[in-house]
């Protein structure tokens, strides 16, 4: 892909003092290259940021509202480049590109809302009145991975700057360039310094996490390098909030319409080649319908059209880096060696990081492919006695991102539902999440509320003003 792609630090649009190579994931091909930040460069946008904090924290809410629409607008606008970058770097299939870039345009629409947090009066038992503000802590560093290219650096730039605070962004290594764009396309939208957008090959994640200047990391990625963060943040405190990995359980009963939610869920667990946090990803399924749900499983994935992105009949496209590809393959062993692989588990004889929609049966808990949060186009299905078995199976992860639960009786679901150990949990849907209501991991898929009004406290300090009566 020819074109100029720049950090943009402190205002400015840079090149990097060295380029790294971004590979399509479809071709295994360098199809860019883009411009590496160093330690000098984060310096200097991390003080650019503490520089121009006290300004935008007291800019008024319809000045904020203002410059989102200028960028909504702007992304509007070139739409179709952002699709076409996508496409080439995560290996999406272009409807699903398209539908990245309209719910990136509908989170800026939305999180602009939360530029307006007004001071609340509380009257006290004893006359007194609490003044309560939320105050902007300071400086955001944001680190996003690389499934959603787009929207996780929209969703971090948007919380930071709608509640008041700066943002150093660094991206993921694989997947730079829809972020470089964006940031290309906001730094003469925003005050200078309000917003830094940097790429790396892995290096600059221990020094922007552990630096003085950083008040709060927004991290979105997996448990292990989340893990990581927590240490390097501990020595100043740092406000975190941990977007981790997640195995989410799919507990489907004997009453369902078999055919119907079978499609469902595969669709769901297939969906950007299974690299979604929140994609069930254990499926536990009641004995009576067990070979019925499988076979209808195993139909459907004749109908995956799987193969390059950019093609239009295209539903299933590569895994989005060599490295995520054989940790995919791997499981998929480990699934030939406990279970029955009954459709897929190969990779085509094709260049590029495909994978067959694999579906696997006749397997248990207390294997990698069930335990370990895979991110790719597999489905292991467990076989339950009933519905608390599913439950405690279910629950038996340390993770607990999201849950469903599928059944004929919604107010049966809904009592399940309210069981599994996870933040967001559906009846008979799955990562339907709603950004009205708050969304958070639990267990070891992380922590800090997030949708909402949680967005503005989790990137606010509270101060009470107590006023004497
Ligand atoms: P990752 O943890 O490998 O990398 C994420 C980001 O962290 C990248 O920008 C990377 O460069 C950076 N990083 C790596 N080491 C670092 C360190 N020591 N300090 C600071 N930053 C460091 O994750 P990934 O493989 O890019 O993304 C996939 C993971 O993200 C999956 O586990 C998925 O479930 C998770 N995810 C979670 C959510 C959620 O909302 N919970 C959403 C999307 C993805």
């Amino acid at each position: 892909m020819s074109g100029e792609w720049k950090l943009s630090v402190a205002g400015a649009l840079e090149n990097g003092r060295q380029v790294f190579d971004v590979i399509n994931p479809a071709t295994e091909k360098v199809f860019a290259q883009a411009p590496k930040a160093d330690a000098a460069m984060l310096e200097a946008a991390i003080a650019a940021a503490e520089a121009a904090f006290p300004s935008w924290r007291a800019t008024a809410a319809e000045d904020r509202h203002r410059m989102f629409r200028q960028l909504a607008r702007r992304i509007e606008a070139q739409a179709e480049e952002y699709v076409s970058i996508l496409v080439q770097e995560a290996g999406k299939p272009r409807k699903q590109a398209d539908i990245e870039v309209r719910t990136a345009l509908y989170m800026i629409d939305t999180l602009a809302a939360l530029s307006d947090f007004p001071e609340e009066a509380m009257p006290l038992a004893d006359g007194r009145v609490a003044r309560i503000f939320r105050r902007p802590l300071g400086v955001v560093a944001g680190i996003t991975p690389w499934n959603m290219p787009l929207l996780q650096p929209v969703m971090k730039l948007m919380q930071t700057l709608a509640t008041g605070n700066c943002l150093v962004l660094k991206v993921a290594p694989t997947a730079p360039l829809a972020a470089l764009k964006l940031g290309a396309d906001a730094v003469d939208i925003f005050p200078a310094g309000t917003m830094s957008v940097l790429a790396d090959e892995n290096e600059l994640g221990p020094l922007l996490t552990s630096h003085p200047g950083i008040a709060k990391v927004a991290f979105t990625g997996s448990t292990t390098t989340g893990r990581k963060i927590m240490e390097s943040a501990a020595p100043s405190l740092k406000r975190l909030t941990m977007e981790l990995g997640g195995s989410d359980a799919a507990i489907v009963l004997e009453d369902v319409d078999v055919e119907g939610v079978a499609k469902q869920l595969y669709l769901g667990a297939m969906y950007n080649c299974g690299q979604i946090c929140t994609a069930p990803k254990r499926f536990y399924v009641a004995h009576q319908i067990y070979d019925q749900f499988c076979d209808a499983l195993v139909a459907l994935t004749a109908k995956a059209s799987l193969g390059d992105p950019a093609d239009p009949k295209t539903n299933l496209g590569p895994l989005q880096n060599r490295m995520q590809y054989e940790r995919v393959l791997g499981l998929i062993d480990d699934a030939r060696a406990n279970g029955v692989v009954c459709a897929g588990g190969n990779a085509p004889d094709r260049p590029g990081y495909f994978v067959e929609p694999t579906i696997v049966r006749d397997i248990e808990d207390g294997t990698r492919v069930v335990d370990e949060e895979q991110f790719g186009p597999i489905m292991p299905i467990v076989r339950i006695k009933d519905a608390s078995d599913g439950l405690a199976r279910a629950n038996r992860s340390p993770y607990g991102l999201g849950g469903s639960v599928w059944c004929a009786d919604e107010d049966r679901g809904a009592k399940i539902a309210a069981e599994l150990e996870c933040g967001s949990a559906w009846v008979n849907a799955h990562n339907a999440i709603s950004m009205d209501a708050p969304y958070s991991g639990a267990k070891q898929s992380g922590y800090g509320v997030e949708g909402g009004d949680e967005t503005v406290h989790a990137f606010t300090q509270v101060h009470v003003v107590y006023k004497p009566n």
